[in-house]
């Protein structure tokens, strides 16, 4: 038994190396759809050369634009849910305000 790590080719570059599997350190997606990343069934064995481009792949990528739509969505609809509240609020104090002054006008 060795240590080594496995020694065959490269998915990528095709060259035989010590391959490691590429996992893509995110699965959670706000929007259930998977980036190009988490979509793979079988995440490819890299060597470390390609792994590493891979990975700097991955960190540049742009955030799925569904996603980013998502999360936009939900920040607008926390903001505009507190924008009712507070209309609401103010609306139930004009009421009140009616109310006590009908109630204090004789008829
Ligand atoms: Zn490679
Ligand atoms: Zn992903």
């Amino acid at each position: 038994m060795s240590d080594q790590p496995l020694e065959a080719r490269c998915d990528h570059c095709k060259q035989t190396r010590p391959l490691f599997l590429y996992e893509a350190d995110h699965d959670f997606h706000l929007t259930g759809i998977t980036c190009e990343w988490c979509a793979r069934d079988k995440q490819p064995l890299l060597c470390t050369r390609c792994w590493s481009a891979e990975k700097q792949r991955e960190e540049n990528a742009p955030g799925n634009p569904d996603d980013n739509a998502a999360a936009d969505f939900f920040v607008r609809a926390v903001q505009n849910n507190a924008r009712i509240l507070a209309r609401r609020k103010a609306d139930k104090a004009t009421c009140d305000a009616i109310a006590a002054a009908t109630e204090e006008s004789p008829r």
